[in-house]
Parts: C-alpha cells; structure tokens; sequence
C-alpha cells in the first residue's frame, strides 16, 4: 500500500542522507508514485488535464520511484527525466504505421513467457512490473494486461523447453523488469538455468540501476556472482540519470565481475542531439558502462509522440565517431519488424569501388581512396 503522498513528498524532498528509508529498495518500490492525482499533488499542474491524463494513466499505468522522482528539475517543463515517467495526453495519439506488438514477440513466444526468435538465445519475460513506467516502452502492451509476474508452473514449462533446445547457448532475463523479484526468486530462476549445461551465458535486463540504484545491494550481487558469466544491460537514456547512486549501483554489479552494458533508446525531446549523447556517452564510460546500443524508439502504439526520424539517430553517431573515444560511440540499431532481428546503421564512409581501390570519406569529411587487396 501506498504512504499517504504529503509524506512521500516530504520524504522524498529530503536529502537522502536524512531519511532513514531511502537506501531501503523495498520503500522505493511502496512508496513509487502509481496515481495521476497523487502525481498532481506532488507536481501540480493544469487541473483541466486530470481527467485526460486518468485516462492515458488507465491504459498505460504510471510508476515513479522517489528516487526517479527527485531527480527532476521541477523548473523545467520540459525535464528529460520528466518527459520519460510521466504519461502524456499525446500517448493516446494515432501515428501512421505504430503497433502493439510491431517486433511480433507474441508471434515468437514458442511457449507462454519465452521468446525464442534467433537460433542460439533465447528470451524469458519474467514480469510485467518495473519500478518506473517508461513512456517510451516497447512492451508497452503487457501493462494493460494487469501485473504478473511468472507463476513457479510457467518457469517449469519454460525450462523443460531451454532442456531440450540443446542449440540455446544464452538466455536473456527481461520483464518487465526481473530483478523486481525477491533476491531468493531470482536466484531460483539462475540456479535452474545454470543446470542446464548448454546454456553459456545468461543475460540480465534491468534499469534499476538508473530508476532504483538501491535494489543493486550487496546481497543481490554476492548472489548473482555465483551464477557468472553473467552480463548486465541496462538503460540510461540521459547524462543527469548518472547520479553518485546509480553510479555506486554499477561499481557494485561491475566489482562482482559482471560486465554492464548500456542500450538507450533515441527520444525526441530528451537525448536526440549530439551534445546529449556524446555527454552520456563519456559519463557512462567514466563510470564503467559501455555504450552498447542505441535503439531507434520501436513503432509502438502509445510512443509516436516520443520517436524521431531515423536521420536524427544517423546524425548523432556521425556526430560522435572521431569526435570522442570509439569505446563512446553505441552502435545506432533499428529492431527490424516482426522479428527481422536487430539492424545497425551507420553513416556512409563507404562511397564507392574504383578498380583496385575503394572511395572513402572520413570522419571530417575528407573524401579518400583505399587501396584494397586482392583475395
Ligand atoms: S524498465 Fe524497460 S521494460 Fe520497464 S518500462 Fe522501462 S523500458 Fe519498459
């Protein structure tokens, strides 16, 4: 049950250091901000969009850790943390050519909560619930199916089928996001994917180091080490994410040997400029987070509003390659539709062949040739 809000505010408007409760992961998650009108309390705004904004809240629910929360600049009406958890009357905009399901997973789930598209990994949706809701999802469909988390009888079925599909060599653990299961369920789920023995690596796929850092405790990651190789992704998508918190977050997951990479997504309006980009690009490396994708916001019904054209994505990577270390620099992807897999872009330094050479242009736009080698 949720604290009355009057409190949470106050505790949240707190320094952090002075409330006994805000390292306590489990507060977070009680006291996460799931009501339009208590949002509006904490955050008054035009009392005319209450109604509309119940409405979007119906369909796409709304969930702000206090954390999450208190990073916003309440000055700024157009805050990037702010634009990412609060809904939106434009989520009930119709877009051309947007989905519910567009990378067809519910077409790829071979049993109830596992997707298995490519040949050798396969993906486990453990829960529907994250601590913040963000606007941009791409499973922004389970949230109107109410909240679920996987029932012990679904986990059986599911690894009967990793048993049997010797050609699965990595599981990917997404939600949702898992790692809101107790550290003992979680750790229930590690133990049997790690009896089976063709299953290599196992992936993790969680923002609670950027919305709820404090989940990342010590017990959580003395677990999660016995069940290594394991890898890490998360998603920040703006440099102001990188806080002392969630940078103590990752030190935490990073020193129990798990590798933690980073995949953003492109936002209108929140990171879709080269200067934003580049900022939490460098940020995350300082920090020990690779730069590994960043995703073209998916065609999903409820995030047109949110979704730049695909130059935009082009023009930031063009923008950073040279520019900064190419450790910096994420690979630019679109997830191709109905499951065609994930597709990188880049921008063309790849101009043309000429006889034994080829046409180049690099960084700074220099056109050059290349001679290139007989095979
Ligand atoms: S944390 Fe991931 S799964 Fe959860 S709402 Fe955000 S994007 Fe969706």
């Amino acid at each position: 049950m949720n604290a009355d809000m009057q409190e949470i505010l106050l505790e949240a408007e707190e320094p952090p250091s002075s409330n006994p409760n805000w390292n306590d992961w489990r507060w977070q998650l009680r006291n996460a901000i799931t009501k339009i009108s208590k949002l509006h309390k904490a955050f008054p705004f035009d009392t005319d969009k209450l109604a509309v904004l119940d409405k979007v809240a119906s369909k796409y629910p709304l969930a702000i850790t206090p954390y999450y929360f208190s990073l916003i600049d309440r000055k700024n009406p157009n805050d990037p943390i702010m634009m990412q958890c609060f809904p939106s009357p434009e989520e009930e905009n119709l877009y051309f050519h947007i989905q519910d399901d567009p990378l067809g997973e519910e077409k790829d789930s071979v049993i109830t909560g596992l997707v298995h598209r490519y040949p050798d990994r396969a993906l486990i949706t453990l829960t529907d619930i994250c601590p913040v809701y963000c606007r941009h999802c791409t499973r922004k469909r389970e949230w109107c199916k109410g909240k679920w988390v996987r029932s012990a009888r679904e986990l059986e079925v599911i690894y009967r089928y990793l048993l049997l599909h010797e050609e699965i060599r990595d599981v990917i653990i997404s939600g949702g996001d898992p790692l809101i299961l107790s550290t003992g369920k979680l750790e229930a789920v590690l133990y049997n994917l790690r009896t089976i023995k063709h299953i290599e690596i196992i992936r993790i796929g969680t923002r609670c180091p950027v919305v709820l850092p404090q989940r990342i405790d010590i017990e959580l990651v003395s677990m999660l080490k016995k069940y290594r190789p394991i890898w890490l992704n998360t998603h920040f998508n703006h440099p102001r994410e990188i806080t002392g918190e969630s940078a103590s977050a990752c030190d935490r997951i990073l020193c129990a040997g798990i590798p933690v990479n980073n995949q953003s997504v492109l936002l209108k309006g929140i990171n879709d400029s080269t200067e934003v980009m580049t900022k939490l690009c460098q940020g995350l490396l300082k920090i020990g987070v690779r730069p590994y994708y960043l995703f073209q916001c998916d065609p999903v019904s409820g995030t047109g509003h949110l979704r730049t054209p695909i130059e935009k994505g082009l023009e930031i990577i063009k923008g950073m390659r040279g520019f900064t270390s190419g450790l910096a620099v994420p690979t630019f992807v679109i997830d191709g539709l109905e499951g065609q897999g994930k597709i990188p872009l880049q921008p063309d330094y790849f101009l043309s062949h000429e006889k034994d050479c080829v046409i180049l242009k690099g960084y700074k736009g220099e056109i050059f040739r290349y001679y290139n080698p007989r095979g």
